[in-house]
């Protein structure tokens, strides 16, 4: 049995980032981009008015000015103003050849029907034009390889023409739940019988983690079935979860399975609860985590070791982390030998440990926004320890 530290070193040391493909700006939201992107123009591609008003060319000497023509956002031609002329502008309109200012129209008083008149004196030559490439020019890198497509960095593309980019492809997960036991929601349980909430709850996991298209299968506690059920999903796709049968019971088969389809262990089972009977190996390229059973388990193994994995294939850095560390609100006594990984709440800059942690207990989940790691050698962890925290 290895340390948490120990799986997660195998398990950092193993995972790469994934596939480069091209993704249409529209698909590429919260996707990690794979190469840094250059301009491929200037913006804006032309000088224009940040301002309803007129533009001229400006003097200080001139007040008055006579209307020569009016030029809307979107008129293509070009016109032009000469001295002592003034053109009605709008905002984004190109601005007439010979001009290199904007009065607001704020600013401007009418004197019959073309001349207008400007006396505020806080207008300077070049006021309320935006020149050409002041955003960015041609050729100017304008995003880093790295970045998390947000909707501004979509507006960012868009503005600059760009309608694909290069991303990590999100995998695509198989995920095949085990056990006789399991009806899905919506049908009759008998005596005996449970709700598979590991399915619904991994398949949640994986949206919110931003995988690629992601396949349900279902297994019975059946050599033949299963074996046949992991060989398809995995030549399938990118990655392969299992929940359940891997642990030491007469019917658990998926380690077995899992060496008979080719993979090739990198680790089983570690020093931690919940989650001991945790399986993680390759075939290739091709990831597998198999689960033990127990929700409790299936959050905890997800949050501490599939997810990072899976940021990492999708181009994320720095996944091995805690996302904080905060004070613990009450002393908590455990098992030394093992790691533990308990639901928590975080409040007022502390963070405390949920009732109902037993791994069958689903009820605290509608609470917990967080794991808190308490290490392997402690029993006795006072109140006040910092902790390493993992969001939920
Ligand atoms: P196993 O790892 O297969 O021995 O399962 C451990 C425990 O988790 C047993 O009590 C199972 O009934 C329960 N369990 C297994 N799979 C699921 C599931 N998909 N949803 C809810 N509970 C499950
Ligand atoms: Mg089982």
């Amino acid at each position: 049995m290895i340390s948490v530290k120990e799986a997660k070193d195998i398990l950092s040391r193993n995972c790469e980032k994934g596939r480069i493909s091209e993704f249409k700006l529209e698909q590429s939201l919260g996707k990690i981009l794979a190469e840094d992107i250059h301009s491929p123009m200037d913006v804006p591609s032309f000088d224009n008015s940040a301002m309803d008003g007129y533009a001229m060319q400006f003097h200080e000497k001139y007040r008055h000015w006579k209307v020569s023509g009016l030029v809307q956002a979107g008129d293509t031609e070009s016109i032009e103003v000469g001295p002592g002329e003034a053109v009605r502008i709008f905002t984004g309109a190109k601005m007439p050849k010979g001009a290199d200012t904007v009065i607001q129209q704020e600013l401007i008083d009418k004197q019959g029907n073309n001349s207008i008149y400007y006396n505020s004196g806080k207008i300077t030559t070049g006021s309320n034009v935006r020149l050409k490439g002041s955003q960015c020019k041609k050729g100017e890198k304008i995003l880093q390889k790295g970045a998390r497509i947000t909707p501004g960095i979509i507006g960012l593309l868009a503005s600059v023409g760009v309608s694909k980019v290069a991303i990590f492809t999100p995998p695509l997960v198989g995920c095949v739940v085990t056990g006789n036991e399991l009806k899905e929601v919506g049908e009759q349980l008998m005596d005996g019988e449970i709700y598979n909430s590991n399915g619904p709850m991994l398949e949640a996991l994986l949206k919110k983690t931003g995988v690629g298209e992601i396949t349900a299968l279902r297994a019975q506690d059946d050599k033949n079935e299963l074996q046949q059920t992991i060989n398809k999903a995995l030549a399938e796709n990118d990655v392969l979860l299992l929940s359940g049968g891997i642990s030491v019971g007469d019917y658990d088969f998926v380690k077995e399975c899992l060496e008979s389809a080719g993979v090739k262990e990198l680790f089983y089972k570690i020093k931690q609860r919940p989650g001991k009977p945790f399986y993680a190996g390759k075939k290739e390229e091709k990831w597998v985590f198999a689960l033990p059973g127990n929700p409790a388990s299936v959050l905890s193994c997800f949050n501490q070791y599939v997810q990072p994995c899976l940021k990492t294939i999708m181009g994320e850095e720095q996944v091995w982390q805690p996302d904080l560390e905060l004070t613990l609100s009450e002393e908590t006594r455990k098992k030394p030998g093992f790691t533990f990984f308990m639901k928590g709440k975080k409040e007022d800059g502390k963070v405390t440990l949920l009732t109902g942690q037993q791994s069958f207990n689903l009820q605290a989940f509608s609470t917990a926004d967080c794991l808190v790691e308490l290490d392997e050698e402690m029993a006795v962890v006072p109140k006040g320890t910092m902790v390493k925290v993992y969001n939920l």
